[in-house]
């Protein structure tokens, strides 16, 4: 099963992502996450993308095809994956269509987690990520067991530079801009699927999961 996930910065589509991976066995690949990856390797890729990122401003399409492209690469994309930040503007979901099509495969679902502006701008204050593994979490939503520490690997939570308000009000401009376009790229394609963001984490799930089955 192959999935995109659509959805404003901060809409919950990682958090989604990592259910449908967990559920049914495929990678979850987020382009942020390897960015941050990269970044923490201090890799050439690494400093060239943190110049866009703490900015709020996209990466260059040439440099995230390039690691995209590579990741598919990885035995475990075989049977499929969910796709978490990319595609994020036209040119790459045409670069991702074109590359399957060179496989005779396609698309599964595009599934767009529909969240106002409004709430997102309060929802991204409270999150807080581990910069070791990339888990996120939310004082109030999504809150870890011990103030401050991440659940999964025990490493620090922290605000995310590209999470404080100032750069959310950005980066939902650039969403509004460069990645929303893509509802309709993929409605035309008869692939996309929309649920209801705003609803809690486990209630979007069994949506997704209904649209799934
Ligand atoms: P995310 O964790 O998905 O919100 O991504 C964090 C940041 O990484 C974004 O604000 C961009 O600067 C960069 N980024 C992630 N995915 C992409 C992509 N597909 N295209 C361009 N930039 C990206």
């Amino acid at each position: 099963m192959k999935i995109v996930m659509l959805g404003a910065p901060g809409a919950g589509k990682g958090t989604q992502a990592k259910k449908i991976a967990a559920k049914y066995g495929i990678p979850h690949i987020s382009t942020g996450d390897i960015f941050r990856a990269n970044l923490k390797a201090q890799t050439e890729l690494g400093m060239k993308a943190k110049e866009y990122m703490d900015k709020g401003l996209l990466v260059p399409d040439s440099l995230t095809l390039e690691l995209i492209m590579d990741r598919f690469k990885n035995d475990d994309c075989k049977n499929g994956y969910v796709l978490d930040g990319f595609p994020r503007t036209i040119p790459q979901a045409e670069a991702l269509t074109e590359a399957l099509k060179n496989n005779n495969d396609s698309l599964d679902y595009a599934i767009d987690v529909d969240v106002p502006d409004d709430f997102i701008i309060d929802r991204m204050a409270g999150r807080r990520a581990c910069l070791d593994c990339g888990g996120t979490f939310h004082v109030v939503f999504n809150a870890p067991k011990q103030e401050g520490i991440c659940d999964l690997c025990g490493g620090k939570l922290v605000l995310r530079n590209d999470d404080k308000p100032e750069t959310v009000k950005l980066r939902l401009n650039v969403y509004h801009e460069q990645t929303q376009p893509l509802i309709d790229y993929y409605k035309g394609q008869k692939l996309l699927k929309s649920v209801d963001g705003t609803k809690n984490v486990d209630e979007v799930f069994d949506s997704i999961l209904q649209i799934l089955a």
